[in-house]
C-alpha cells in the first residue's frame, strides 16, 4: 500500500449534502483539507434527465449489490458522484417542524426526542437556505416553524397546468404552499446541489484537495482504539493510506455505517465506536407513494415540482397522529422517484412506444405522499459473509395509508367541484426497497453513549477524532424531506470543528 506523504488537518469522506457543505464551510479556515470521493463529476446530460427514458430505464442505480432481509440482491438507487445524491435529488429543501424535535406520539410508538431543539437548528437552517439559494414562501403553511429570516429568493411560479389546481385545492380549505427549492439560476443545470454550492466554492481555496475515484475502504485506529490514524482508500484501483488530524465521514447513512462496521479491529470488535451496539441500526427512510392524476389539459411532462401541502402533517379530525407531507412530483417524465414506483405508466412503459407514452405522461400530473417512520433497531445494515445486508421493514404504515386516502379524497373533491379533470382513477404505487435516497439513522446522535453512536457534535462517543455529517445522525425520521437538515447540521458541526482546530 502507498502511504501518502501529506498530513492533513481534516479528511472529509464523501461530497454529498453533508460532506460538500462541510468542505465549503471549512475551506476559508486555511486548514489543509483532503476530500475523498468514490465517484467522479457527473456529465451535465446525466444530471437532468427528462423524457420517456426515465420511465423505461432504471436510473442511477449503483453498480453494486446490497442484500435485503430475504438475502435477495438488489442494486440501490444511489448516486456516487461529486455532489452525491444531491446531483439527482428534487432539491426541495424543507425545515423540520419545531415539534419534530420533541418526542412525538405516532400510532406505532413514540418518535424519540432529539437532544437538540428547533431553536438550536434555526440559525443553521437560515444559513443553509442562504447557501443553497432556496426559493420559497412559507407564509401560507400553518405547520412552518419560525424563520429568523425569510427565504433569500421568492418562490417560483407554478407551472400553468398546476396553478388552477393549486387554487382549487385552496378552495377546499387547504393551504397549498410553494415548495422551497434550491435553484442556482443556471439555465443548463437549474437545481442547486452540493457540488455547485459546496465543493466548487471549496476548491477555489488552495488548501483544499479533492481526490475522485477514491473509495475509502477502511479506517485504522491507534492501538488503544481512541483515534483514527489512517484512512485507507482505493484510488483508481490503487490502495493509498491517508493521514489526518480529524476524519469526517459523509458517505450517506448506509455507507458510513458500513465503513465503520467493516473497519472493526481488536479494540472495536463489532465495528468502530460500536460499544452501544447501535451502529448500523435504526435505519430509516420515508414511506412514499406516488399517485397519478389525469390532467384536463396537456403539459410538457417535464416541469418542476412546486407545491407542498402539510395540512395533514400532524393528523386530522379523524386521526390524531402525524400523517405526513404531500407534494406534486412535477412532470412525470423527469422524476426518478416517480419512475421507480410502478403505477400505470411504468407498466405501460414496457409495452408502449415512446411517442404514445410521452402523450400519456403529458396528460397526467403526479403527486407524492410522504410519511415518516419510527426508528427500529431491527431495521439495519450489517455485513454477513462479506455482503452488505440492508434490512428495512416500514412501520407507521396506517398513517401513510390514511395520508394516501386523504389525498385521493381531496383530488376527487377538487375534480367534482371544479370541473378541472375527471378520471376517477388514480393509479398509484409505493416506492420499492431499492429507492434508498431518503435513508437516515444508523449512527444516531444522543447524550447517552450506551444508546447512541454520536454525541451532540456528531463526534463518535468513543473515537476522539471521528465525526459524521451525513444523514446517519437522525434520531427520528419526520415526514419532511431530509436534505436541508443534513446541510444545516453540517454547517453546525463545521462550526464545532473550527472551534476544535482553533480556526
Ligand atoms: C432521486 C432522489 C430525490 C431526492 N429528492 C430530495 C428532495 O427533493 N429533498 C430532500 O430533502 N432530499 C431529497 N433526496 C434525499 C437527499 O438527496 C439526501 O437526503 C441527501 O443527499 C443526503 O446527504 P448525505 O450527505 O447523507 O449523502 P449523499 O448526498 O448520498 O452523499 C454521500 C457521498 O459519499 C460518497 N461515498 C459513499 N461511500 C463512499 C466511500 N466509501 N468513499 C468515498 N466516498 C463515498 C458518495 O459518492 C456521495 O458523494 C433525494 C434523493 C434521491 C436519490
Amino acid at each position: 500500500m502507498i502511504i501518502n506523504d501529506q498530513h492533513y488537518d481534516i479528511i472529509i469522506v464523501g461530497t454529498g449534502a453533508g460532506g460538500g457543505t462541510l468542505a465549503q464551510k471549512l475551506a476559508p479556515t486555511g486548514k489543509r483539507i483532503l476530500i475523498l470521493e468514490r465517484g467522479i463529476a457527473m456529465a451535465l446530460k446525466d444530471q437532468n434527465p427528462a423524457g420517456v427514458d426515465v420511465l423505461k430505464n432504471k436510473r442511477y442505480h449503483a453498480p453494486e449489490q446490497w442484500y435485503d432481509q430475504s438475502g435477495e440482491p438488489f442494486s440501490p438507487q444511489t448516486n456516487y458522484a461529486i455532489g452525491g445524491n444531491t446531483k439527482i435529488y428534487g432539491a426541495s429543501l424543507m425545515r423540520m417542524r419545531d415539534r419534530d424535535f420533541d418526542a412525538v406520539p405516532y400510532q406505532d410508538g413514540i418518535a424519540p426526542e432529539w437532544p437538540l431543539k428547533y431553536a438550536d437548528f434555526e440559525p443553521y437552517y437560515t444559513a443553509a437556505e442562504q447557501l443553497y439559494q432556496v426559493h420559497g414562501d412559507y407564509q401560507q403553511d400553518p405547520t412552518e416553524p419560525h424563520h429568523s429570516e425569510g427565504y433569500p429568493y421568492p418562490a417560483v411560479d407554478h407551472e400553468p397546468v398546476m396553478q388552477p389546481i393549486v387554487d382549487a385545492i385552496s378552495r377546499q380549505g387547504l393551504h397549498p404552499t410553494p415548495l422551497p427549492v434550491s435553484l442556482n439560476q443556471q439555465g443548463d443545470d437549474p437545481t442547486g446541489d452540493a457540488e455547485v454550492f459546496g465543493i466548487n466554492p471549496a476548491l477555489s481555496y488552495d488548501n483544499v484537495t479533492l481526490k475522485t475515484s477514491a473509495r475509502v475502504v477502511s479506517l485504522h485506529t491507534n492501538p488503544s482504539g481512541t483515534e483514527i490514524k489512517g484512512v485507507q482508500a482505493d484510488v483508481n484501483g490503487q490502495p493509498i493510506l491517508f493521514t489526518g488530524q480529524v476524519v469526517v465521514l459523509a458517505c450517506g447513512a448506509v455507507n458510513s455505517a458500513a465503513l465503520m462496521l467493516v473497519s472493526a479491529n481488536e479494540k472495536h470488535p463489532n465495528g468502530l465506536a460500536n460499544h452501544s451496539g447501535q451502529l448500523g441500526r435504526n435505519l430509516m427512510k420515508h414511506q412514499m407513494t406516488v399517485i397519478v392524476e389525469r390532467a384536463a389539459t396537456p403539459n410538457s411532462g417535464t416541469f418542476p415540482h412546486s407545491v407542498s401541502i402539510n395540512d395533514f402533517y400532524w393528523g386530522d379530525g379523524d386521526y390524531s397522529y402525524p400523517m405526513g407531507h404531500i407534494e406534486n412530483t412535477g412532470g412525470l417524465l423527469q422524476d426518478v422517484i416517480f419512475a421507480e414506483s410502478p403505477p400505470l405508466l411504468s407498466v405501460l412503459a414496457q409495452i408502449m412506444p415512446g411517442a404514445g407514452l410521452k402523450q400519456l405522461a403529458a396528460r397526467s400530473i403526479g403527486w407524492r405522499a410522504q410519511t415518516g417512520v419510527l426508528p427500529d433497531p431491527n431495521n439495519r445494515v450489517y455485513f454477513q459473509n462479506g455482503k452488505l445486508r440492508y434490512e428495512f421493514t416500514p412501520n407507521n404504515t396506517e398513517a401513510h395509508d390514511r395520508l394516501v386516502y386523504k389525498w385521493l379524497e381531496v383530488l376527487k373533491a377538487v375534480e367534482k367541484t371544479e370541473n378541472l379533470q375527471r378520471s376517477g382513477v388514480y393509479p398509484r404505487g409505493e416506492v420499492p426497497l431499492q429507492v434508498v435516497g431518503y435513508q437516515s439513522g444508523t449512527c444516531r446522535m444522543g447524550t447517552d453513549s450506551t444508546t447512541s453512536v454520536l454525541d451532540l457534535n456528531c463526534r463518535t462517543h468513543e473515537i476522539d477524532n471521528l465525526y459524521i455529517v451525513d444523514s446517519s445522525f437522525f434520531p427520528s425520521c419526520p415526514g419532511v424531506s431530509p436534505a436541508l437538515t443534513v446541510i444545516a447540521n453540517a454547517l453546525r458541526v463545521g462550526e464545532q470543528l473550527m472551534h476544535r482546530m482553533g480556526a
